[in-house]
């Protein structure tokens, strides 16, 4: 019973330093779980250390620049971009990348952004958007342009429904597990366009402990728990829709 579902974790950072101590048995628990995941690169040597593992481990691949590194110099970002176009048969889209209300200087965080749409354009992929505080003007810039993802998607209830009637997809993360603002976001949606994620190591619903890949199930439970008051949904249906949301979205 325990491995008929499957899961995907559809947004997490494998290569992130903080999984040096135990990466593989990481991935081993996610797999021995039957969760899927995709690593997604956020810098240059994280970029460089995803395509190493998703080749090691056999996990899907994103390669992005995060708008925290909006201090780079054109060189690097040059490199990231090249980097990208390089690999772009082993990727299944670009991102993270985005803006962050956060990060000063939303000038040049803009121009990185649209450097990365329009890569994402001429290679006919889907974008992973980091929108922090800012969902509205990513929306407006990829609109028409790519099918996006909003990693950890943290908008109002309004954009998150216009988003998906224009074909862009909501990943809701581990945060799902103690906020009640995305707890309302679920209750508010039905599952069309929905996607799941940890953002490992990032984000943990579990205190004092590193997020990891196999806690995507807590969210799909999480899920299960508001929607099941309404009947709509059994457990399998919202298991299967999130995984083959999933699946379309990055072609896979
Ligand atoms: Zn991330």
């Amino acid at each position: 019973m325990k491995f008929k579902y499957k899961y995907i974790d559809a947004h997490c950072h494998i290569e992130d330093k903080g999984f040096n101590k135990n990466r593989g048995e990481v991935v081993e628990t996610a797999k021995n779980n039957n969760v899927e995941m995709i690593t997604s690169g956020a810098n240059f040597g994280g970029c460089i250390r995803a395509l190493k593992f998703k080749k090691e481990y056999n996990i899907y691949l994103t390669l992005g620049f995060h708008p925290g590194n909006v201090n780079a110099e054109d060189k690097i970002i040059d490199k990231v971009y090249n980097l990208i176009k390089q690999h772009e048969k082993e990727i299944l889209g670009v991102g993270e990348v985005g803006l962050d209300a956060n990060v000063h200087n939303i000038g040049r965080q803009k121009e990185i952004f649209n450097k990365f749409i329009n890569l994402a354009e001429e290679l006919n992929k889907p974008i992973i958007i980091h929108g922090r505080g800012l969902e509205r003007e990513c929306y407006n810039l990829v609109n028409n342009r790519v099918i996006s993802m909003f990693h950890c998607y943290s908008g109002d209830i309004e954009l998150a429904k216009e988003l998906i009637d224009n074909n862009h997809y909501i990943s809701i993360s581990t945060l799902i597990c103690f906020s009640t603002h995305h707890q309302e976001l679920v209750k508010h949606l039905d599952l069309e366009n929905i996607v799941v994620e940890t953002d490992s190591p990032y984000l943990s619903p579990i205190k004092g402990e590193k997020n990891q890949p196999v806690n995507v199930i807590k969210v799909v439970e999480k899920i299960y728990d508001i929607k099941k008051g309404d009947g709509t949904y059994s457990y399998d249906e919202i298991v299967n829709i999130i995984y083959h949301n999933t699946k379309k979205l990055f072609n896979i």
